[in-house]
């Protein structure tokens, strides 16, 4: 059964800075700061769903830094959720918030609460790099802060990007790298935008910062997917699913972003066993697990062309396997 978010938004009260990157209104499309009955609202609606399963539904305060709004006012929208967590309408409460917004009593509130999990931005591991994009905290904070989620037993969740201002590939491969040594249970990935109203947005005005491309996106996300699959840690987002069209300048953004990096993995891995294999230039068949044929042929076929491009004319099949495999036809 697939796990569902009830998402409730907060804007930007509380945030302590701007980030160079953030402009919350564009990402969320909302402005409003919600109270408890907003969150009655969104749960009432949910469960009002024919296919909605209460064991499988969380309420998830978004957006931005949730431990960092004023007390009362978390409070509020808690215990609006906490009821039905009690009653058993949802099975728990998210949460994201900043690194530096964590310490003992804001965790003992939360759990009070029944908050499950938490989410935290880290965004990059590398202090420069934090300066950099105006993020007001240090990769110290991740470390801490991540520690003392896990020693409280909440579910602990990261969230990183990719192309920030002063950063580089090897520099997010990095963090990747520090965000599996904090083994959280799960991580989203998102590439940097240039947004209206941002600090980002002057410095790419100005001639000071080239966002990624969507190629080197997808190129560098499908690298870290591969990373954290590897250490067996579960993605559960890659890049932003909108953005409101008036306030996006630039940047790798693109509705199947996730789409697209999935394919890019299953061209990599159809080139090592090439290469693994010496498989010799032709005609070739791959096999894909059942329901992945569409992620080996990619967007717009950009899969099949690439390796066409290469000397290897392929066909696609499904096997009742999980495995990929490649045969000479
Ligand atoms: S902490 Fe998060 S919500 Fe707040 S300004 Fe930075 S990115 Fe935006």
């Amino acid at each position: 059964m697939r796990h569902s978010n009830i998402s409730v938004f907060v804007p930007h009260i509380g945030c302590p800075n701007r980030c160079s990157f953030c402009n919350q209104n564009t990402i969320t499309g909302q402005v409003k700061v919600p109270n408890a009955n907003d969150v009655e609202a969104a749960v009432k609606e949910v469960i009002s769903h024919p296919n909605y399963d209460a064991k499988n539904t969380q309420l998830a305060f978004f957006g931005g830094s949730f431990t960092k709004i004023d007390k009362a006012l978390m409070e509020e929208l808690l215990s609006v959720g906490y009821e039905f967590v009690k009653n058993k309408t949802i099975s728990g409460i998210r949460i994201s918030t900043r690194p530096d917004g964590i310490d003992e009593d804001i965790l003992n509130t939360l759990k009070a609460y029944g908050v499950t999990a938490i989410e935290l931005g880290c965004q990059s591991m590398n202090d420069k790099v934090l300066g950099l994009n105006r993020r007001g905290h240090k990769a110290e904070d991740v470390k801490k802060a991540a520690a003392l989620i896990k020693a409280k037993g909440f579910e602990l969740g990261l969230q990183m990007m990719t192309g920030l201002y002063g950063d580089s590939d090897e520099g997010a491969i990095n963090t990747a790298k520090e965000i599996i040594a904090l083994s959280p249970k799960t991580v989203r990935i998102y590439p940097t935008l240039v947004l209206k109203g941002t600090y980002l947005a002057e410095l790419y005005e100005r001639g000071e910062y080239s966002p990624q491309s969507l190629e080197e996106g997808v190129e560098l996300t499908s690298n870290l997917l591969l990373m954290f699959e590897k250490a067996k840690i579960n993605v559960i987002r890659v890049g932003l699913h909108t953005v409101e069209s008036d306030g996006f300048v630039a940047g790798p953004w693109h509705p199947a972003f996730g789409e697209m990096c999935q394919s890019r993995i299953y061209r990599k891995k159809v080139l090592e066993i090439i290469e693994k294999e010496k498989t010799p230039k032709g005609k070739l068949k791959i096999f894909v697990p059942f329901g992945c044929v569409s992620k080996m042929i990619g967007v717009k076929k950009s899969n099949i062309e690439f390796l066409a491009s290469m000397g290897y004319n392929c066909k696609v099949y499904e096997h009742n396997k999980m495995t990929l495999s490649v045969m000479v036809d």
